[in-house]
């Protein structure tokens, strides 16, 4: 086998070497059905199992409530950020946000199309470089909700505590971030996330809500665009991205074997700590986009002085195994994102490349 490479890339991502195998060594034959499991019907015993197998392990790694439901939905993140008003923003409530980068202002744009809006705190003015002080905030009394992003993938900035919205049901995309670190899930009304960062592949969208505010959705909404319809169906109203899900299922067994979401949270701390110490013991060669106090365990931006060098690194690093460490084209600069997947000897690797990138270029 060719050598894995270095797997920075934002997403779609890296996911573990030994799940890949474990893949492909059931690819042909899943369950000794004699089929794969792609190829199986999503009614079969086997495929229900796997289905109910899947969030079982969900709900046990990240310490689910058993008054939550979940739902593996397609469509991505970004149908989250329609769903979530069509079915819990009413006539003469207001959908309350935090304004923390890119991905918050996509879910905000998409709220505007169905309902009343309004942005309770904003780091815009910052150009979006940290999570703004949430401790004083003030929630309309006629919210509907409160929305945060987790984790600004694009930026590279991460919420250390969630706001306390009292009554206020608070809904967190955490796309990038969900399983690596714990969280009190019952915080939250709804959680979301796209698979292909932290979960597995594209494909399937994990939804984790509170049973009262996904019972019933308002009449006047498309089937599959009501949460209802999924909780009723457990996730199997209509085909189901069952291979996507057969990743997750098998990404959720690595972490479990890995000791759970703490022993994550700390492997992704060893991680990051090796870039951003270099970052910061760089004396200004590199430097970090995101506040100290807000950057991310997940997605590490950083600039060098001149724009010139920092082409360079991105081609020096492709030239020695490196994948997607060229930032966002909106933020520029450089972005390093270390999922649960990607391995400490990758984040090592890359230390020791910017340490002698920058002898012979500081
Ligand atoms: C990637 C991402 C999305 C969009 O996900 P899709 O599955 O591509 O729709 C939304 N929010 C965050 C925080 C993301 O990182």
């Amino acid at each position: 086998m060719t050598k894995r490479a270095y797997n920075f890339n934002a997403g779609p991502a890296a996911l573990p070497l030994e799940v890949l195998q474990q893949a492909q060594e059931q690819l042909v034959d899943y369950a000794s059905a004699g089929m794969s499991i792609m190829e199986m019907s999503h009614r079969s015993a086997i495929y229900e199992q796997m289905n109910e197998e899947t969030q079982s392990l969900l709900r046990e790694l990240f310490g689910i409530p058993s008054n939550y439901k979940v739902m593996f939905l397609q469509g991505g993140a970004s149908t989250q950020f329609a769903m979530i008003p069509m079915n819990l923003l009413p006539a003469g409530k207001v959908g309350a946000y935090v304004a923390t980068g890119s991905w918050a202002d996509k879910a905000l744009k998409e709220a505007k199309l169905f309902g009343e809006t309004t942005v309770v705190a904003s780091s815009e003015a910052d150009k979006f470089n940290r999570i703004p002080d949430l401790s004083n905030v003030e929630i309309p009394s006629n919210a509907a909700y409160l929305h945060v992003t987790s984790n600004e993938t694009i930026e590279g900035t991460q919420y250390k505590q969630f706001p306390v919205a009292g009554d206020i049901p608070l809904i967190g995309d955490m796309s990038s971030d969900i399983l690596s670190r714990p969280v009190d899930v019952s915080q939250f009304g709804l959680i979301y996330a796209g698979a292909q960062k932290n979960l597995g592949p594209s494909g399937v969208t994990i939804v984790i809500a509170r049973e009262d505010l996904v019972q019933e959705s308002p009449k006047s909404i498309a089937t599959m665009m009501r949460y209802d319809t999924h909780v009723k169906n457990n996730s199997l109203y209509n085909t189901p991205p069952s291979f996507s899900v057969y990743l997750v299922n098998l990404m959720l067994k690595w972490v479990q074997s890995r000791g759970g979401v703490a022993a994550m949270e700390q492997y992704n701390r060893d991680k990051t700590q090796l870039i951003y110490d270099t970052i910061d013991q760089s004396g200004g060669f590199y430097r970090g986009f995101a506040d100290a106090g807000s950057r991310s365990a997940m997605n590490l931006t950083f600039r060098i002085h001149s724009e010139e060098l920092e082409k360079q690194f991105v081609k020096e690093s492709e030239a020695n195994g490196f994948v997607g460490l060229k930032g966002h084209r909106s933020v520029g600069g450089l972005r390093a994102s270390t999922y649960n997947a990607v391995p400490l000897e990758s984040c090592k690797a890359l230390a020791e490349f910017m340490v002698d990138f920058q002898k012979r270029n500081g």
